[in-house]
């Protein structure tokens, strides 16, 4: 049975991880929680049951268990987007800034077919750096986007407004300041 209890509890939250000043939000406590990983996936997908995704893409790497939890839970295929170097066979790729730096993503250019409806998932939006590179990846190949979702959102970095900007739906179970 699903646990009654806020889903936040089931965050951990570890101080200047991975640096100083950084509060991490550490969903493994959820996952690990059968009830609120059960609730966690039920509450990200309703909107979309009853075929509305053909496909969910997850972002590496929780993105993949939630996303594979989702897609299993939607009877939609999943389609993993990998740090790039990683996927054996050939790719689409895009290229973000980090707070330092960039880094690539990239995708199967055969995951999806033009047209298929997809919905993104990862743990948690921050800047939305990482997402949008995402979106774009998908929109490239010719796949419409109906929804990004994701558990955490830190609201004050503006990532789930930018994702609205580009016009997407956007899905998000709670936040943290
Ligand atoms: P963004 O690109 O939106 O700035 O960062 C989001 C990406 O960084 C996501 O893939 C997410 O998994 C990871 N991330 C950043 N901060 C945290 C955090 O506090 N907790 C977790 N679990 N992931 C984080």
């Amino acid at each position: 049975q699903l646990l009654p209890r806020d889903l936040r509890d089931a965050i951990r939250t570890i101080p200047d991880y991975p640096k100083p000043g950084v509060m991490f939000r550490d969903i493994t406590t959820l996952l690990g929680d059968a009830g609120a990983f059960r609730r966690a996936v039920d509450e990200l997908v309703h909107p979309y049951a009853g075929g509305k995704a053909d496909k969910v893409a997850g972002i590496e790497a929780r993105g993949f268990i939630l996303g594979g939890a989702v897609a299993h839970q939607l009877s939609a295929g999943f389609v993993p987007i990998r740090k790039k170097g990683k996927l054996p066979h050939k790719t689409v790729r895009v290229s973000y800034l980090l707070e330092y730096g960039e880094d690539e993503i990239e995708m199967h250019a055969d995951a999806l077919v033009k047209g298929e409806r997809v919905i993104l998932v990862d743990d948690l939006i921050a800047t939305g750096g990482t997402a949008l590179a995402a979106v774009k990846l998908l929109r490239q190949i010719g796949a419409e986007v109906i929804a990004a979702c994701f558990v955490i959102d830190l609201p004050e970095l503006r990532g789930a407004d930018k994702l609205r900007d580009a016009g997407l739906e956007v899905r998000t179970l709670m936040s943290f300041e």
